[in-house]
């Protein structure tokens, strides 16, 4: 059976997301199988009823192909050393966990009533310690340094051991340590804000390895914005609220939460954060929260959520400069044991400029193609092979383009945007587009008045002038505003 198992998991490891598969399958533990009911540890409840919802169909469907009975029934008994408890070390060895006493678990039947007792000896059989350690887990680089990767959803490879610090992100660098080495104090809340691929979530993760370091006792959850609100939604539907609030109100120290821009306009996801984040903060309990905007420009988001956001810290990160990327192109290799000298990672870091997440698959692809070629990664090697890496010239930006950045950096439609309405969340972005298409592609401003549904060329020539204005006053909202459209339409 165990052999089932191991082969079902491999199968969902290749159906779901890194992230699904990470947050919910990988944590799992066979305890245990009588033929007819599977018996599986998981960390606590909420893993029960998640599973049974989402996954459960799709993990039977894949035992069954592998040979198990059709009729087989999947019991979870919670075993809470699997949260406490980091779920993989470097020699994958969870014996640990197993030697819970059957007495310590609470049991839960896949009908979901409870009333499965067909496997509830609790007896652990040697072989669920080598199943565990057989989960397909991400592979050897999720080794890194310790080689941890704790229930807490962290991810292993992002420490500060990992993290090349330069001008543009030093701030953030630095409070993000200050917050790891005393949490809940001064940098409360820390809000992390800045473009794709800069290195948010890298810095998020690493304060929860830093603060699990000093205090391995420490309550520590990485959730994005995105799984909170799913789980949130999740939980009132199925009567389970209490467990929720319970797990991110009364049992968490350390509150990482991802990518907050994914609840503008959730109204009630984002009140359910507010009353989340009041009850930490008020028990000096860390709070970090990362974004792709300045708390202000976040569309669509709570006025008090905003406000609170800036109680704390706020820090920015940049795109990083060539130095930065350079040392990071060569932190890289070293990590992922890719042999590159000097000039490749100077050209390596030249070409690519936009992010770190594109420099980083960049090396991974010239590693490959040298692998195949059983060549070494000498700068000709490299010079080839970023030829095809480079964009085609001239992607010139269309005004149209610009004005769709400006709509989603700012959360509102197109037909506002072209519309008369004055109001300041409208007629704002509107002068933000216009003067940013005049600026990067110098169309007349008749033309731009006509692109912005009919306006009079001294309108649009006054929005630039404002804009302007603001940022020779050093308007520093505004100025990041404008890098923030600047760097999603280099994305393209
Ligand atoms: P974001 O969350 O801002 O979109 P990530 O944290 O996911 O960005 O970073 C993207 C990738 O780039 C990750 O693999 C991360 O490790 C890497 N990265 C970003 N900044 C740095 C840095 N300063 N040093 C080392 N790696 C970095
Ligand atoms: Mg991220």
């Amino acid at each position: 059976m165990i052999d089932h198992w191991e082969a079902a998991l491999i199968d969902l490891r290749a159906q779901l997301s890194a992230e699904n598969y990470d947050t919910w399958l990988a944590p799992l533990r066979y305890d245990h199988c009588d033929g007819k009911t599977l018996r599986l540890r998981i960390p606590n409840r909420f893993y029960a009823d998640w599973i049974r919802t989402h996954y459960l169909d799709l993990l039977l469907e894949s035992l069954r192909t592998h040979g198990a009975v059709d009729e087989l029934d999947v019991t979870f008994v919670v075993d809470p050393s699997l949260a406490d408890q980091e779920a993989t070390n470097t020699t994958r060895n969870t014996a640990a966990n197993s030697s819970k006493p059957a007495s310590e678990r609470r049991e839960e039947s896949a009908d979901n009533d409870g009333a499965n007792s067909s496997a509830r000896d609790g007896s652990v059989e040697p072989a669920a310690q080598r199943i565990s350690g057989m989960a397909p887990r991400p592979s050897s680089s999720s080794q890194a340094p310790g080689g941890h990767r704790p229930a807490t959803n962290l991810n292993p490879k992002y420490r500060f051991e990992s993290f090349v610090v330069g001008p543009s992100n030093q701030l953030a660098h630095a409070a993000a340590a200050a917050a790891a080495s005393s949490p809940g104090t001064r940098y409360n809340p820390l809000f992390f804000y800045g473009g794709v691929g800069l290195g948010k979530t890298h810095l998020v993760n690493a304060i929860g390895h830093r603060v699990l370091q000093d205090r391995p006792d420490a309550r520590i959850l990485y959730v994005s914005a995105e799984r909170f609100t799913n789980e949130f939604i999740w939980s009132l539907q199925n009567h389970r609220i209490n467990d929720f609030r319970d797990r991110y109100r009364n049992n968490c120290d350390v509150l990482l939460m991802d990518d907050i821009q994914f609840l503008a306009s959730r109204e009630q996801t984002q009140e359910e954060f507010f009353h989340t984040f009041n009850a930490l903060y008020h028990s000096d309990r860390q709070i970090v929260v990362s974004s792709d905007a300045y708390p202000q420009q976040i569309g669509r988001m709570e006025e008090r959520l905003v406000s609170r956001f800036q109680w704390g810290m706020v820090a920015d990160i940049q795109a990083p400069e060539l130095d930065t990327r350079i040392a990071i192109v060569r932190k890289k290799a070293e990590l992922e044991g890719i042999e590159i000298d000097a000039e490749v990672a100077q050209l390596l870091a030249q070409t690519v400029k936009s992010n770190v997440r594109e420099l980083e698959g960049t090396l991974l692809q010239l590693a490959v193609k040298a692998d195949l070629q059983k060549r070494p990664i000498d700068l000709q090697f490299a010079r080839d092979a970023l030829q095809a890496h480079r964009p085609a010239p001239n992607q010139l930006t269309t005004v149209e383009e610009i004005q769709r950045a400006v709509c989603e950096y700012f959360n509102i439609r197109m037909s506002d945007l072209k519309s008369h309405r004055r109001h300041r969340s409208v007629s704002h972005p509107r002068m933000v587009a216009m003067y940013l298409a005049r600026q990067r592609l110098q169309t007349s401003y008749g033309e731009l008045g006509e692109r912005f549904g009919g306006k009079d060329h001294t309108t649009v020539m006054s929005a630039v002038r404002k804009i302007e204005g603001r940022i020779d006053s050093d308007d520093r909202e505004l100025i990041d505003s404008l890098e923030a459209i600047e760097r999603k339409l280099s994305r393209g």
